[in-house]
């Protein structure tokens, strides 16, 4: 990646609803991603989430998933601790765990029509169930020269891959209240079948919601 290393991010400070933001754009050679903090200058520890864009629920208030609300609960913790540092490296090529957009809505509609859950539906179609690749967040964590690392995730395999490349890793499992019955069964299906650390939680709440 010698390019990006020649390249230092675009910088500037955003007025945002959760405060006052710092913004990092870093181009790489097939796409853009943003780093954002509550901080100019960032130190470890850092309290990190690695967030693959989510349109659908993100910009068209789908009740699909639970990103956009996992999204905003991270904004909202960075924008009011004023203590600890912030760090949220935005995939804004991660549409459907990778595939883009049209194929996330080809999946939902296998899903609709043939009652599948999202695992299936994925494999019916040919894909496999995540097409993401991480290396361009490892990037920009050797950017900042980040070391210690809380990162806000249920995903095992993140935490796996960062493990990995020698950064040293505490989890806070980030449990969000679903915004739909549809979520809380997305939110199952990635428990049972990706391993996601908050089974037990998502399980309790399905139960509650059949009340
Ligand atoms: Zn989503």
């Amino acid at each position: 990646m010698k390019e990006e290393i020649e390249n230092k991010p675009v910088i500037t400070k955003i007025p945002t609803i959760y405060g006052d933001l710092w913004f990092f754009g870093f181009k790489f050679e097939d796409e853009e991603i943003v780093a954002i903090s509550n901080k100019r200058k960032i130190k470890n520890p850092i309290n990190l989430r690695i967030h693959s864009c989510c349109f659908t629920s993100e910009i068209f208030g789908s009740l699909k998933c639970d990103c956009v609300q996992q999204l905003n609960q991270f904004m909202k913790l960075m924008g009011e601790d004023k203590k600890n540092n912030y760090l949220l490296i935005y995939f804004l090529n991660h549409e459907g765990r990778g595939i883009g957009l049209l194929n996330k809505l080809k999946v939902y509609e296998v899903q609709r029509k043939l009652k599948l859950d999202t695992y299936e539906a994925n494999k019916y179609l040919g894909f496999d169930y995540d097409h993401r690749n991480f290396d361009k967040a490892i990037y920009i964590l050797n950017y900042f020269k980040i070391e210690e690392i809380t990162i806000f995730s249920n995903n095992p395999q993140k935490v796996k891959i960062l493990k990995e490349r020698g950064f040293n890793i505490s989890i806070k499992k980030f449990l969000v209240r679903p915004p739909s019955t549809y979520a809380l069964h997305y939110l199952m299906t990635k428990a049972e079948r990706g391993g996601h650390f908050i089974k037990e939680e998502i399980r309790k709440l399905i139960e509650k919601n059949m009340k």
